[in-house]
């Protein structure tokens, strides 16, 4: 199963003793590409070194609700610059644990949209109990390249994010026994969806509870083609294409036939 995880933290420290033994064998096992995903300042460039690394791990840049009271515009038009920064992201509402004051929740979101179709690059988007809020401020400022991460909306909150173009994305969560978001998954089309570990939060079934990684990703994979009736492969396929598309990915460079000799 050839698989493109959309969405990993793999610069936490929580992957310090053995961060690059994880990203080989994910590499090894079949996951093609990884999008680490940056949420303030520190982790937007700890992002991007990793991205530097590796050919085929992209980063993004913005300010999580969580840490808007820090959002500081500079740091998102420099790092928007970066060819190895395909999006921004996560950025959004999160009025479930509320750790910034929805005041600045609200301009930070605002501003960095803005940045993005400046910079004319899609948007992660965090949205934790504030679907509609997150749809108007979107839908105002006219954003078309976005993904909905980590889904946590119900089916008439999903067909209106499908009317508007934009992409749903599912972690393990769709694996726990409480989760709500088979209707969803039966409804989102082939081409509009994309699958993410979240890692290392939010393990899908059965290592709930344990760190998670783009290695458990085809659990994600596995259980959305359960609920549609599907081959597993049929949603990697559906899904990597879709992200390829969506991060705007370029082929790897060719390697040219004879190397030319270094200049000193
Ligand atoms: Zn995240």
């Amino acid at each position: 199963m050839k698989l493109f995880e959309t969405h990993a933290h793999l610069d936490l420290p929580d992957f310090a003793e053995d961060r690059e033994a994880v990203i080989s064998k994910c590499f090894a096992q079949g996951i093609e590409y990884i999008i680490n995903i940056g949420f303030n300042k520190e982790t937007s460039y700890n992002a991007l070194e990793l991205a530097k690394k590796h050919l085929h791990i992209f980063s993004t840049v913005g300010y999580h609700p969580h840490d808007a009271m820090d959002f500081d515009a500079e740091v998102v038009k420099k790092l928007a610059r970066e060819k190895n920064v395909v999006a921004i992201g996560e950025i959004g509402l999160d009025f479930f644990r509320n750790l910034s004051p929805y005041p600045v929740q609200r301009e930070v979101f605002a501003n960095q949209i803005k940045l993005a179709l400046e910079y004319d690059l899609p948007i992660v988007v965090h949205d934790r109990n504030a679907h509609q809020e997150c749809y108007s401020f979107l839908k105002k400022e006219k954003a078309r390249e976005v993904v909905f991460h980590c889904w946590s909306g119900d089916l008439i909150f999903a067909q209106q994010v499908l009317d508007e173009g934009w992409h749903i994305s599912f972690t393990g969560s769709i694996t726990y026994p409480n989760s709500n978001l088979d209707d969803v998954i039966r409804l989102v089309p082939m081409d509009r969806f994309m699958i993410e570990t979240d890692c290392p939060y939010l393990s899908p079934q059965p290592n709930r509870g344990k760190r998670n990684s783009p290695l458990f990703l085809h659990l994600v994979a596995e259980k959305i083609a359960q609920i549609k009736e599907i081959t597993p492969n049929e949603v990697a396929e559906a899904s990597f294409n879709n992200a390829y598309k969506f991060f705007r990915i370029q082929p790897d460079p060719v390697k040219p036939a004879h190397h030319r000799k270094r200049k000193q």
